[in-house]
């Protein structure tokens, strides 16, 4: 290991210029030390217990046309869903069952009224029929404060919404003249505003994404003080603009799920103490690649909740993987995958980030 390395992998704080060798790592080695030292500090910031969040993906409409996503307006090749009230009532009957401590309702994008309405329902259903037991995250898009604030008053107490790329000039490569980087921003700061737990993050591996701007991106978690990161590599999807911006896929798909990987590290050992979700894209890369993500510091795991009959209808990216399989196979493979790798799973527990519980003095956390 060059003794650079081990220089960086000792020091308290980063800096720029650390955070971009981290992330250009390429010997394994060094990998390995790497990914050693984002484990025992996610030991001893967070420890080893993975939380999960059922996820629910309610509909693939979407108003909204990014250029790597699946799901996207101008994709007419996609039978579009919504499911009903009481399909995802169904589905998060289930996790309160099973003892997962919040769920998670991710959409496309809709703004309209009846959806805004439709939303409201669904949260204030959820806190009901589970006895107020499960936490709420929400993941749908951006929103007037008004919106936001309606699902928050109604037991919403959570919020991704991912930047994609802190480089304002990359944003704009990657999504029509229409979607603006500032108000996806100034949407960041309405959630932290109102009290939400914010969760942020980026796509790894974007077509024009350099290392320094990813370096950027960690910065940028650390400065909007966020609780929550979720972040997975980029996959193209086949129907979309970016389909072939990466040639030879098969051949790059190991560096690109590397690369994720190093960043989850980077930011495990730059934030410390916050929530972060080894994500399924890291999966569609490779079988086990959740793990490889907690192994690399991640502690958060999103099991899927949608009903086998609407998973092909939510591809963001291709190989997604368990389109056939059902929330409790999911449920059953995730809890052994996590077991064997030495850790356990922090059943009917909400499992806020420490760092929020320490930036708000918050004790609505825990049940
Ligand atoms: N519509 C909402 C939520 C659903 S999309 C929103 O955009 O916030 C959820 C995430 O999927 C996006 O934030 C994006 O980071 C990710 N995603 C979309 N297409 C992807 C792709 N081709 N590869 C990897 N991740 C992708
Ligand atoms: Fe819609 Fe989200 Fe996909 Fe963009 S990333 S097209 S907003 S679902």
């Amino acid at each position: 290991m060059r003794p650079a390395i081990e220089k960086i992998l000792q020091k308290d704080e980063l800096s720029r210029d650390d955070l971009i060798t981290l992330l250009d790592i390429t010997d394994p080695a060094e990998e390995a030390a790497l990914f050693k030292r984002a484990y025992a500090i996610k030991q001893r910031e967070v420890g080893t217990k993975v939380y999960f969040r059922g996820l629910v993906e309610l509909s693939n409409l979407c108003i909204k046309n990014c250029f790597y996503c699946g799901i996207r307006r101008g994709n007419t090749a996609v039978t579009r869903y919504t499911m009903s009230e009481d399909e995802v009532v169904e589905a998060v009957r289930f996790a309160h069952a099973a003892r997962y401590g919040s769920v998670v309702i991710q959409s496309g994008e809709r703004q309209d009224e009846e959806f805004v309405c439709f939303i409201e329902r669904l949260v204030t259903r959820i806190k009901e029929v589970s006895n107020n037991e499960l936490g709420i995250t929400l993941s749908l898009g951006e929103q007037s404060e008004a919106t936001y604030r309606r699902w928050y008053v109604a037991g919403a107490h959570r919020y991704l919404l991912r930047i994609e790329t802190s480089n304002a000039a990359l944003y704009k490569t990657l999504h029509p003249d229409d979607h603006d980087f500032e108000a996806r921003l100034e949407a960041l700061r309405t959630l932290y505003r109102l009290g939400y737990q914010v969760g942020t993050g980026v796509m790894i591996g974007l077509p024009g994404q350099t290392t320094a701007d990813l370096a950027d991106d960690v910065a940028f978690f650390k400065k909007m003080d966020v609780a929550m990161i979720g972040m997975g590599p980029f996959i193209p999807h086949h129907d979309t603009p970016l389909a072939a911006s990466i040639p030879d896929w098969q051949e790059h798909k190991e560096q690109q799920l590397r690369r994720a990987l190093r960043m989850i590290a980077v930011v495990r050992i730059h934030l410390k103490d916050v929530n972060i979700a080894s994500t399924t894209a890291l999966q569609a890369i490779d079988e086990t690649g959740r793990e490889m993500g907690l192994l690399a510091g991640a502690n958060i795991i999103m099991p899927n909740l949608t009903d086998t009959s609407y998973r092909t209808g939510y591809q963001l990216y291709d190989d997604k993987p368990c389109m056939d399989e059902n929330a409790t196979m999911c449920s059953a493979c995730l809890e052994r995958r996590i077991t064997d790798i030495g850790e356990t799973v922090g059943y009917g527990q909400w499992g806020d980030s420490p760092h929020f519980k320490s930036a708000k003095k918050s004790n609505n956390g825990e049940k």
